[in-house]
């Protein structure tokens, strides 16, 4: 079984993981593709609409999202075996300084 997110229709990524499906994120520009689990994906976006990840990600090579293409489905049968699904190991946060003349 095979899903697409529809445009315009929103599917929040809570929905994702109560039907146990599986992100699939292309880059066109460097033909990249990653599985993501819901329930990683949620934690950085939170409960975000399916549909706006393409333009809330990022691809890891060319750091640009202007050729990403998210969908989800199902792994059943021979699509589940093999599958690499990149897990979300930890989540770095950044310091930034910021000054101000006194
Ligand atoms: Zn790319």
């Amino acid at each position: 079984m095979v899903n697409t997110a529809a445009p315009g229709y929103a599917y929040p990524v809570s929905k994702l993981i109560q039907h146990r499906l599986i992100l699939r994120v292309r880059c066109h520009t460097c033909k990249t593709l990653h599985h993501y689990r819901p329930e990683d994906l949620i934690q950085i976006f939170g409960d975000a609409d399916v549909n706006s990840l393409h333009r809330r990600m990022k691809c890891e090579q060319c750091r640009r999202n202007s050729a990403l293409s998210v969908d989800f489905f199902q792994p059943v049968g021979s699509d589940a075996i093999g599958l690499k699904i990149r897990r979300l190991v930890a989540i770095k946060l950044l310091r930034v300084p910021v000054w101000r003349e006194e």
